[in-house]
């Protein structure tokens, strides 16, 4: 199926990433953490279809999409980056991605973190943010995306990591194993990663070697 919805609003929530506010077509239905393939309807973008998780709610009566601008791809979101109210996008069918089955640590890597804006958005409506913990990693502060929300949601169990700045009240370094040990007691519970590839593959083997169950570590690729 093909949706065709108007922008609503478009916003910058760092310098580098955007709030998009779109309409919501009739009986689109999602859970937190599910994507679909967008494109822009405009001339030579309609067929250039890349994954975007909704940030907004199934509740909401708009959607929301959290977007991370690549100028240097010259791609769609680059085109995206440009785009004002009333221009369209193409919305597609919808996607299981990553999904919540209980408390546990969510680690995420820059624009990886956007599955778990639904997630915990959903969870503090049903007042069960308790028992979770964030682990986000990002180059420098300003690229954090909705860190105010994080840590209005978590507490100080929004914990914030930079690779390549150091400043008071962040960590710095990488997620590694000894980050890992420092941050969590208990590695039965469960654990969703979510980031670049890499980030993925290194955060998932650290995880492994200090005992997580592999059935206990959700993964979004
Ligand atoms: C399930 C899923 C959900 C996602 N949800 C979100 C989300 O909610 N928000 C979000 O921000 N992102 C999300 N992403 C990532 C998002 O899909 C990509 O950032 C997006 O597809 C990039 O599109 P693009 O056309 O701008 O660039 P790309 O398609 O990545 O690249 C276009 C071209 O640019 C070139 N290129 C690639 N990398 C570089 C580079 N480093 N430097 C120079 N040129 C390069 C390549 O030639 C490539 O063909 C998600 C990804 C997945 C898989």
């Amino acid at each position: 199926m093909q949706y065709i919805s108007k922008i609503l609003m478009t916003e910058f929530v760092t310098h580098d990433t955007k709030r998009f506010v779109v309409e919501k077509p009739e009986n689109y239905i999602f859970k937190p953490g599910q994507a679909t393939e967008l494109s822009i309807n405009k001339s030579s973008w309609e067929n250039k279809k890349r994954p975007f998780t909704f940030s907004s709610l199934n509740e909401d009566k708009v959607l929301e999409f959290t977007i991370k601008i690549y100028p240097e791809h010259n791609g769609v979101t680059e085109q995206l980056g440009k785009l004002y109210p009333g221009d369209q996008l193409i919305l597609r069918d919808i996607w299981g991605t990553i999904s919540y089955k209980g408390p546990g640590v969510f680690i995420a890597g820059g624009a990886g973190i956007t599955p778990f804006i639904a997630i915990f958005r959903d969870l503090r409506e049903k007042n069960q943010l308790q028992g979770n913990k964030l682990l986000f990693s990002n180059k420098i502060s300003k690229d954090i995306i909705l860190e105010k929300e994080f840590k209005e949601m978590l507490g100080e169990n929004a914990i914030f990591i930079l690779t390549r700045e150091k400043k008071n009240s962040y960590e710095h370094g990488r997620i590694n194993k000894e980050f890992l040990q420092k941050h969590i007691n208990d590695f039965s519970q469960n654990f969703y990663i979510c980031g670049p590839m890499q980030f993925i593959v290194d955060v998932k083997k650290a995880l492994d070697e200090l005992g997580a169950k592999p059935e206990s570590v959700v993964i979004e690729m």
